[in-house]
């Protein structure tokens, strides 16, 4: 659903600086500060803090010292203040969606489904703490017997630059409603949406409960996810960061929730009504810009209709609005950055060296006055599902199409790497649809209609897409650890 926004990007006024929030404050970082860029304009909007070892330690040390009468709070109190989160949030999401939106190079229209989501979070948490402790018993001889749940203590949360709020909300909303304090680094690339959130909880938690501490991943995140004094991990990001991530965990012995990178098959059956089928899959890999890890980005076509779906995807294609990102009307926008622009040209590069057919796109474009900002086009390329642009994540518009004929072979195909975040299938035929969806190895699958996130559904991947389920009640299983108390009664003996 769209919604309008009132306030215009020119009205947006940011901080000069943004240090790191820690215990109810903004502070000074240790070691200065790095621009943030206006990822279509290249206008440096402001300072963030370029946090290290020392301003990790600071908030480590606040959120352990704010745990113990966080902890002791009733879920009452906690689902309150949640439920205040989601409000203040609401109340304040379109400047943040603008900021984002600067922030990120994103088109200003998608917006809406990240805070529709972001909201949403709080909200499910806010309620679903209210019913997850059952006080379990059972029945023991001569005793009594109990299970209670206990938070971990202090979570060492990091996130990515794509969508920062729904990371941040994904992350920061179960670890509170079950009882943690948490330090939350988000991605140096894109995190004023995140700072400016942060400034709003300090007029509802208690001081240190929530710290952030903006920063590059090598200094920020490596402190943090280094930390001894830390009880829990929590990691969005690429594979091979999070495989650090990992093994910092298990030296520590703390619980560790991972979402990683994804390359999702996108299935055509012959029995799809084609014009609403090319949209959705349209939608599935242009949506977030393309640098979304469930993007739906090996579409398998079946052959009876492959040409002319491929003929209308291509038409699509050149229908999509490429420009600003702060204009609504806009549905292709800038990519995160240069380095990220070329990383995703270098791929088509490749695709073509592999014997890959470019169908459309392909190129960086140029919007007038945003010159600075990389724009791709949506590029839809025909290749093996072997080869590497079909196997390897690009994080952009992109979309490489194969043909397939036997239902068995094209879910081997969609299963074949080393990816299993999430799937999409489209036919008219549902039993076809379940079965096949039984059949992928993919943590979310959608059935004709790309991208329909549910809160309150489990979120979470296969294989090297991570461990771990975020969304959901499993998110509180993940902040949360047992304890069982048995009490025996000693009576005489007969
Ligand atoms: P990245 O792994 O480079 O960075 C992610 C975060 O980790 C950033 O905050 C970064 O600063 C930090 N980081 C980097 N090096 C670190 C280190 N040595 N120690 C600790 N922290 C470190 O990933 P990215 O380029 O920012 O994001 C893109 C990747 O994220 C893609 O692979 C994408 O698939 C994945 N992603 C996954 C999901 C999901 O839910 N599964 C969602 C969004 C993005």
């Amino acid at each position: 659903m769209e919604t309008t926004i009132q306030i215009k990007p020119s009205e947006i006024k940011f901080d000069e600086k943004y240090g790191p929030f820690i215990n109810g404050e903004i502070v000074e970082p240790a070691n200065g500060y790095i621009d943030a860029v206006n990822a279509a304009t290249g206008e440096v909007l402001a300072q963030i803090g370029r946090g290290g070892k020392e301003d990790i330690d600071r908030a480590v040390k606040a959120a352990r010292a704010a745990f113990p009468s966080w902890a002791n709070t009733t879920i009452e109190h906690r689902s309150a203040l949640l439920s205040k989160i989601a409000d203040v949030i609401e109340e304040n999401q379109d400047r943040l969606k603008l900021i984002e939106c600067m922030d990120t190079g994103r088109a200003l229209h998608e917006f809406d489904l990240d805070y529709q989501l972001v909201i949403s979070q709080f909200r499910y948490f806010a309620a679903a703490i209210i019913t997850y402790y059952e006080g379990a018993s059972r029945p023991v001889q001569n005793g009594y017997l109990l299970t209670k749940k206990e938070p971990l203590g202090v979570c060492g949360q990091i996130i990515p630059w794509n969508v920062p709020m729904i990371m941040t909300a994904a992350k920061v909303a179960p670890a509170l409603a079950a009882g943690n304090t948490v330090v939350l680094k988000p991605a140096e690339d894109a995190c004023l949406s995140v700072m400016e959130f942060a400034k709003l909880l300090a007029d509802i938690l208690p001081k240190g409960v929530v710290n952030v501490v903006p920063g590059i991943g090598g200094e920020a995140g490596q402190a943090l996810i280094d930390h001894p004094d830390t009880d829990k991990l929590t990691f969005t990001g690429s594979v091979g960061v999070g495989r650090l991530v990992g093994r910092a965990a298990g030296d520590k012995i703390v619980p560790v929730t991972l979402e990683l990178g994804g390359k999702s098959a996108h299935i055509v059956f012959p029995d799809v009504d084609i014009d609403p089928a090319v949209e959705n899959a349209t939608l599935g890999y242009t949506f977030f810009n393309g640098e979304s890890c469930v993007l739906g980005s090996r579409l398998f076509i079946h052959d009876d209709i492959y040409d002319e779906f491929i003929e209308k995807l291509i038409e699509r294609a050149k229908e999509i609005k490429i420009g600003p990102p702060t204009d609504r009307s806009t549905r292709l926008a800038s990519l995160i950055n240069e380095k990220q622009g070329k990383r995703v040209l270098d791929y088509f590069e490749i695709a073509k060296n592999e014997g890959a057919k470019i169908l459309y796109g392909g190129n960086r474009v140029t919007v007038p006055g945003y010159e600075h900002g990389y724009f791709i086009e949506p590029t839809i390329i025909e290749a093996d599902h072997k080869m590497r642009i079909a196997q390897e994540e690009i994080f952009g518009p992109a979309v490489t199409v194969t043909r397939w004929k036997d239902v068995d072979e094209v879910i081997k195909m969609a299963n074949d790497v080393e990816y299993g975040l999430a799937a999409g299938i489209m036919t008219k035929d549902l039993e076809r649809a379940l079965d096949t969806a039984n059949k992928l190895e993919a943590g979310s699958v959608w059935i004709n209609q790309y991208f329909n996130f549910q809160t309150g559904a489990p979120f979470g991947g296969y294989k090297n897409s991570g461990v771990g389920r975020e969304h959901n009640k499993e998110a509180l299983d993940a902040y949360s650890q047992s304890k069982t108390i048995t009490a025996g009664f000693q009576l005489p003996q007969p």
